[in-house]
């Protein structure tokens, strides 16, 4: 589904990205970790054309994104490539960013309804249906002030859900988190990962990382140290850094 070939990204002289490859196919879970300030968050912004990128190819669906680096702005053409894109790879959050003014109903009807102009009978029917997938369904009328903070991502995630994606990506969805409420959510994105869904998933939680991904990215100093599938990597990890990187953790 997504796609990222030789990406490079630097903030002024920070190069934070130094070309890097990476690809979620139809119904596969990718993981990646990495230590703080390994660029990440950087690679799934630039995912979502979030962020501008130097040099290389983001591919979604089998159909190059065309601005190329060269400057969102600049190519106000490609306005509607980059709302589709960004419609069909919903991104969770640390922070929820729910909105405090709003129900949890209406946070996940707001997007598919206002952006997508979808039918709000229709919309209302199927933010129903995610609430209740994540377990909050009695939450409808509450504001996410109301809510725990493993409810409110389950909210995050059921409005991401809600705009019917093609892929998930996750930035550290379970690190702002107190350990018994991370486990509400991880079961959620367990749920996601078996239902075949594709997702991306940056996390700091080894255990999930294990279980649910196809393949695991050890991202180091903005470039690819060691990848495979999860059996490989956490068991039999070839790099130093990542063999150190996964006992600072676990
Ligand atoms: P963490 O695990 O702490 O979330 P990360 O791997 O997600 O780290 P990034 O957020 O991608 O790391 O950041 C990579 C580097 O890029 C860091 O050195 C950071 O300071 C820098 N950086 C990120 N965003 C910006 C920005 N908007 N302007 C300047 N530098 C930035
Ligand atoms: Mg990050």
């Amino acid at each position: 589904v997504i796609e990222i070939r030789n990406l490079h990204k630097a903030y002024g002289a920070l190069e934070v990205l130094k070309g890097v490859d990476i690809s979620a196919p139809q119904g596969h879970v990718v993981s990646l970790i990495g230590s703080s300030g390994s660029g990440k968050s950087t690679l799934l912004r630039c995912a979502n054309l979030l962020e501008d990128s130097q040099q290389g190819d983001v591919i979604f669906c089998g159909e190059p994104v065309t601005w190329k680096g060269r400057g969102l702005a600049r190519h106000p053409g490609d306005h509607a490539q980059m709302i589709r894109i960004r419609t069909n790879l919903s991104m969770v959050f640390q922070q929820f960013n729910l909105w405090a003014h709003m129900t949890i109903l209406q946070n996940v009807m707001e997007a598919p309804v206002t952006v997508l102009k979808r039918d709000r009978t229709e919309v209302e029917a199927s933010a129903r249906k995610y609430l209740e997938k994540v377990g909050i369904g009695d939450k409808c009328d509450a504001y996410p002030a109301m809510l725990s903070g493993g409810q409110q991502q389950r909210a995050a995630i059921a409005r991401a859900l809600c705009m019917e994606p093609k892929a998930l990506l996750f930035d550290e969805p379970t690190s702002a988190l107190d350990p018994e409420l991370e486990q509400e959510v991880v079961k959620v994105i367990k749920d996601l990962a078996a239902e075949g869904r594709t997702m991306l998933v940056v996390t700091h939680d080894m255990r999930m990382a294990r279980e649910i991904s196809d393949h695991v990215v050890f991202l180091h100093q903005g470039l690819i140290e060691e990848q495979g599938p999860p059996e490989d990597l956490f068991v039999n990890p070839n790099s130093e850094r990542l063999r150190g990187f996964l006992s600072a953790t676990v």
